[in-house]
């Protein structure tokens, strides 16, 4: 353990505040006060390779392996990759290209469960991690298959390893859960505060940060007091930062210029302005990986919606499938839309049989009351799309590029800094498909930025 010097935890307002944002209807209730559960073991997993942002991992198991929960199944294929490991012990049914959840194929490895979780030990527990040297840690976060669990789900190691030309002076930990009905996040701080805590020291150690700040909107006081007790014992410049509810605060670059005022230039990282973001999910995966030789092999995932008989924060192995997690929270009725993800930048999905991944945070069924149908009109130019977008973009002009398909002028327009956050659409009175449209404009530019 840390010599830890006492002081009293700080608990302090953003700062700052940045442009745009929203206040949708948050619908925390049905899910915030369900403890977490483990739910039953599924018959089969289908877990893909494709887990994470980057390079889908190359499977290296086949069909008639035995396997053990922690057994490298697929290896990272290049820098931005991550490994991927058995939840369970088993037998491998079949490696197989298998849809995801945005609809691409990708390969799977399908296990059978034995139902004994039997564990390899591959990965020694790093108790006395501070006498570990930087460089090994992170090797230990890539060799677990860390990857973001907040978001995109960029490979942790990754982001622990900036070029010797980047100082990370400031560590920001996103509590946030800005999206309306999760909780999974929520449900971690309150449940496993010490987990995250030093997780989150593990994280400072690596990246030499001096400035430690936990980001959570203050919508959420229950969580703000079980980590502030988990960082009672906190040396040097810690602190808990209140954020205003508001969508989207967990948004990476919204984060860190609420909390330091920096701002990161257009097509940037956030390591330019001396930042690393990390998500409270992705703090207990390293001290998981850390601490228990864990590699990340399950999460927390929030399943809840009106239809739903049950809803729940379930603790799920990787390659559940969508139906396993709806019948865990007791079925439900009349869904008429399943969103992988939230209601903002969740996915809507047209099969039930898509399997969780290391960014599944949210399961969301919605009912015919949730959902309405409505005809896109011309633009009239009221502006509020203006108002709402916290990247400073104009959706209303870059959304006429768009139609027009000049993807030229949309880069022109800064189309690639959209975080597809969908305030603009939320919006829109005029019901503006302005979202998918930033979407396709910024998958143009990618492929013509790839085609040169
Ligand atoms: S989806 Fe993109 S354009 Fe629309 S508000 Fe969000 S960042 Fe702005
Ligand atoms: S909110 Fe909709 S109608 Fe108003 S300016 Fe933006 S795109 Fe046009």
């Amino acid at each position: 353990m840390p010599n830890l010097k006492f002081c009293k935890m700080k608990i302090i307002k953003a700062p700052y505040k940045s442009w745009g944002g929203i206040h949708p209807r948050y619908h925390k209730d049905l899910a915030a006060d369900r403890a977490l559960r483990e739910m039953p073991l599924p018959e089969l997993l289908q877990i893909s390779m494709s887990q994470h942002l980057g390079a889908p991992a190359k499977p290296v198991v086949k069909k008639g392996d035995s396997v053990m929960q922690g057994t490298l199944i697929g290896e990272a294929a290049g820098f931005i990759s991550a490994n991927v490991h058995s939840p369970v012990s088993g037998v491998v049914k079949d490696v197989v290209p298998a849809i995801t959840l945005t609809g691409a194929m990708i390969d799977s490895v399908v296990i059978e469960p034995d139902g004994e979780d039997k564990r390899v030990n591959d990965l020694a527990p790093l108790a006395d991690w501070q006498a570990v040297a930087k460089k090994d840690l992170i090797a230990r976060v890539a060799a677990a298959g860390v990857a973001g669990m907040g978001g995109a789900g960029f490979p942790t190691h990754v982001k622990l390893s900036p070029p010797p030309d980047k100082t990370i002076d400031t560590l920001i930990i996103n509590g946030a859960e800005c999206e309306p009905y999760l909780t999974a996040d929520y449900r971690l701080m309150l449940e496993s505060p010490e987990r995250v805590w030093l997780g989150v020291s593990i994280l400072r150690h690596i990246l030499g940060a001096k400035t430690v700040r936990i980001a959570i909107e203050d919508n959420k006081p229950e969580a703000i007091r079980a980590m502030e007790q988990a960082m009672r014992n906190a040396d040097g410049d810690v602190a808990i930062v209140e954020l205003a509810t508001e969508y989207p605060q967990g948004a990476e670059k919204q984060q860190i210029f609420a909390i330091t005022g920096r701002e990161v230039p257009s097509g940037g990282l956030p390591m330019d302005v001396g930042a690393v973001v990390e998500n409270v999910g992705t703090a207990a995966a390293v001290f998981d990986a850390v601490f228990e030789g864990m590699p990340l092999i399950r999460r927390i995932t929030t399943v809840t919606g009106l239809p739903l008989n049950a809803p729940g924060n379930i603790i799920a192995p990787l390659g559940t499938s969508y139906r396993a997690l709806i019948e865990a929270c007791g079925g439900c009725a009349d869904t008429v839309k399943l969103i992988s993800g939230g209601p903002m930048m969740g996915i809507a999905q047209a099969i039930d049989t898509v399997t969780t991944t290391k960014t599944t945070s949210g399961l969301l069924a919605l009912g015919a009351p949730d959902v309405s149908l409505y005809e896109s009109m011309p633009c009239i130019s009221c502006g509020r799309c203006v108002d709402a977008c916290p990247m400073n973009l104009v959706p209303s002009e870059l959304s006429q590029y768009l139609e027009a398909e000049d993807y030229e002028g949309a880069e022109e327009l800064h189309v690639m800094d959209c975080i597809e956050c969908g305030c603009c659409a939320f919006s829109c009175p005029a019901h503006r498909p302005l979202v998918q449209h930033m979407r396709q404009g910024k998958a143009r530019v990618m492929l013509k930025r790839k085609k040169k």
